[in-house]
Formats: C-alpha cells, sequence, structure tokens
C-alpha cells in the first residue's frame, strides 16, 4: 500500500486499517529508538518485533510493560536466558538444541514460551531455518514430546530478497503447504497451532495471499533503517 501518512502514528494506523482482520501485524522496531516505539505504542499497537537478544532486552526494560515482544532473529542457545522472563514470540527456532534451551530457561521463570519453526524457503545461503525434513523430525522427537515449557505454536518464513514474484509466491506457497501438513500429522487436535508468521515490507501481500496470517514490517511503518542490523 502507498501509505500517505507522515508521521509513525499514522502510517501504523493506516496500515492497519488496510489489512484483514485476522492478519496480526508485527510492527519490527529493530536499529529504531524507542521514542519511536512510544509514537507506534501510543496508537494502542502492542506487537514489536526485533531480532537482537541485547537491543530487545534493554528496549524492554526502557518501554511500557504491556508491549508483546516478538524475538524474529537468529537466536543462539547461551542468549536464551536474557529473553526467557518476558518474550510474546519467538519466531526463530532452529533445532532441537535452541528448543530444549527455551524450555529450561522457561521453566526457571515458571512460564510456557510460545515458539514458530523457521523454516527454510528461500533460495539464499544467508538465511537460517530448518528444512522440511527437519522439521518433521524434530517434531517426531522424544525430545520434543518432554518439553513441558514451550508450546510450537506455528511457522515462520522469509522469502528470497527478489523482484521475481512467482518465485517469491511459489517459496511462501510452500510454507503454507508445510503448514497444512505438520497440523495434520501432529497438530490435528491443538487449537493453537495456527500461526503462519511471513511477509514484511517488500512482499506482505504476497504473504498474505498465500496465507499467511502474521506479518513482520519494519521499514513501511517506521522507515527506512539508517544501518545494517543482520
Ligand atoms: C528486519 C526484519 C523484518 C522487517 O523488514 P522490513 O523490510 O523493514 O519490513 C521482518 N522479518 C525479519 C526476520 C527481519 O529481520
Amino acid at each position: 500500500m502507498d501509505l500517505q501518512a507522515t508521521t509513525i502514528e499514522g502510517r501504523l494506523t493506516e496500515f492497519k486499517s488496510a489489512l484483514p482482520e485476522d492478519v496480526t501485524l508485527i510492527a519490527v522496531s529493530k536499529t529504531k529508538p524507542v521514542g519511536d516505539i512510544l509514537q507506534a505504542h501510543a496508537t494502542g499497537h502492542l506487537d514489536f518485533g526485533e531480532n537482537k537478544v541485547q537491543e530487545l532486552a534493554a528496549k524492554y526494560e526502557a518501554l511500557p510493560q504491556d508491549i508483546r515482544w516478538h524475538m524474529i532473529g537468529h537466536l543462539q542457545s547461551n542468549k536464551v536466558k536474557y529473553i526467557a522472563p518476558f518474550v510474546h514470540l519467538i519466531h526463530s527456532v532452529t533445532g532441537l538444541k535452541l528448543l530444549r534451551e527455551i524450555n529450561k530457561q522457561a521453566a526457571k521463570h515458571d512460564r510456557v514460551i510460545d515458539c514458530l519453526l523457521q523454516v527454510k524457503i528461500a533460495q539464499e545461503d544467508t538465511k537460517f531455518g530448518l528444512s522440511q525434513q527437519e522439521a518433521f523430525a524434530l517434531l517426531s522427537s522424544p525430545d520434543f514430546a518432554d518439553m513441558k515449557h514451550i508450546q510450537i505454536v506455528g511457522l515462520m518464513g522469509m522469502a528470497t530478497n527478489t523482484d521475481n514474484n512467482d518465485q517469491v509466491r511459489a517459496e511462501f506457497q510452500s510454507l503454507s503447504d508445510l503448514m497444512k501438513e505438520l497440523k495434520n500429522q501432529f497438530f490435528a487436535n491443538d487449537d493453537h497451532f495456527r500461526v503462519l508468521s511471513m511477509g514484511m515490507t517488500s512482499d506482505f501481500r504476497i504473504a498474505i495471499e498465500s496465507g499467511s496470517n502474521m506479518i513482520r514490517v519494519g521499514s513501511a511503518i517506521f522507515g527506512a533503517r539508517s544501518y545494517p542490523s543482520g
């Protein structure tokens, strides 16, 4: 959408009013100052995403406690402890070792942490994620069945950064198909497994057409980032 508004509040409100009702917007605030997040929060928006543990933890400390923080970036096991007390949803689970650590840290805080499995759908080596086979293997593992402090609520994926819309659509569709297969095989009686996190500023429309119900959008709301964010 071509947003007319010039303020963060205006862009966010305009953006959300154009989204289908069942699509949750995560406002990706990485690299942006807390003042920008406060402006977005002033509209009543509560879901924000960050991709670095340190930045996420610092912003959590500095900002209103009703914010739901989403960890959307690559997560190392040894850093889980810094976000375990408060994180709302971890989008980037890429293996059993990481999941075990999330389970362990969540137990310390008497929490059940919601997680998405990040699946690699892009033709890019720089993107992290499980293969489809690895996702099946993880969910079949007896280890997984024993973890009481995590809950897998869906999948996350990032499409290739390309102008080729057909390729982007095919990649999103593959994740949408996998979601249905995993639902049938592992979560047929589990209503929590329903989140399909895919789509960012450049490709959220295609993602929604392909079945996404959670989009992660940064630059369209907060403006272009002025320095690299990993
Ligand atoms: C930065 C980031 C986004 C948002 O990117 P924009 O192009 O600014 O919308 C979404 N998902 C992940 C995992 C990111 O790191």
